[in-house]
């Protein structure tokens, strides 16, 4: 893999969304951003569906791209949710499919909760507006801070989050998702890699952090999100300290959701430090 493609900064970007779950672009539309922004080798890692891979793969061979089919596995941890990412599974594989069903289960359920909760806060007709909203692939808190905003209930999503999404908030339902080993799991026998996702965002102290990073290896966890769409060089800086630390290769990724994020681009600064092994160099093509 590795003398096959080659890593100029911003060519690849190994975490994206689309319309299959919180991203505002289609497949279709999130490969043609990412070709335009110099995206060579692009991994479509929607939350808990494969259901927008078909579609990518056929714009990415339009378009010149390598698509690597990923997800982004929900995973509770002690009493925290975790976020998996798979890269390079098949995604025919029945086990990791019904991995993904019984937590889209999940998802479906806490979303009629949360939808309650949300209507008792003022957001009419939340259970059939979120329906709508995202046309039949996942639900997940994304598409109610697009609802609170739309309410006005809400001035953006950050203040959505803060004031009704966030664990004790008012519309926060607390579920189970899947237990790590069995992401990890499921991610191998459907012949990826699994990557711990921004490893710096689940508000943790760094013994925590370097707890989750134990059990991680523990259960098999292949590399780490060393450089993420937000990072300064600090924060890359430590997690390739951890990823050295731990024997863990290295991804980069955006999390691009669309352009709503003008912050962001697929690509765009994201750079692996020299020494850290490239996950990439463990995908097969
Ligand atoms: P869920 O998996 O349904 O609980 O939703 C999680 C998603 O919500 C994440 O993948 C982010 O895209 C989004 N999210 C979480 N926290 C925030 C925040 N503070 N501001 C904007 N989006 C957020
Ligand atoms: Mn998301
Ligand atoms: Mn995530
Ligand atoms: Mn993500």
């Amino acid at each position: 893999m590795s003398d096959r493609i080659t890593h100029p900064p911003g060519s690849i970007d190994l975490h994206t969304h689309s319309t299959a779950s919180d991203g505002r672009l289609s497949p279709t539309a999130l490969v043609d951003v990412a070709a335009d922004c110099g995206v060579r080798l692009l991994a479509l890692t929607d939350h808990d569906t494969l259901a927008g891979l078909d579609e990518a793969s056929r714009q990415a061979s339009q378009r010149g791209v390598r698509l690597v089919s990923g997800v982004e596995i929900s995973v509770s941890w002690e009493k925290r949710t975790l976020h998996i990412v798979g890269l390079d599974v098949d995604p025919a594989h029945p086990g990791l499919h019904e991995t993904l069903r019984r937590i889209q289960h999940t998802r479906q359920q806490r979303a009629r909760a949360m939808a309650e909760r949300l209507q008792t806060q003022g957001l009419e007709d939340a259970e059939r507006r979120v329906a709508e909203l995202c046309e039949g692939e996942q639900i997940t808190r994304t598409h109610f801070a697009r609802l609170l905003v739309d309410a006005g209930l809400s001035r953006n999503f950050q203040q959505a989050f803060k004031r009704y999404l966030a664990p004790g908030r008012p519309g926060h339902v607390a579920v189970t998702w899947a237990r790590l080993g069995e992401a990890i799991g499921a991610i191998h026998a459907a012949g990826g890699q699994a990557v711990l996702a921004h490893p710096l965002a689940y508000r943790m102290t760094g013994s925590w952090r370097r707890r989750m990073l134990s059990d991680f290896c523990e259960a098999g966890g292949d590399a780490l999100e060393v450089c993420c769409g937000n990072h300064d060089p600090g924060k890359t800086r430590t997690c390739a300290n951890d990823a050295r630390r731990f024997g863990l290769t290295g991804s980069v990724g955006s999390d691009y959701h669309g352009p709503h994020q003008h912050w962001l681009a697929p690509g765009r600064g994201l750079r692996l430090p020299p020494d850290i092994t490239p996950v990439w160099e463990n995908l097969k093509f």
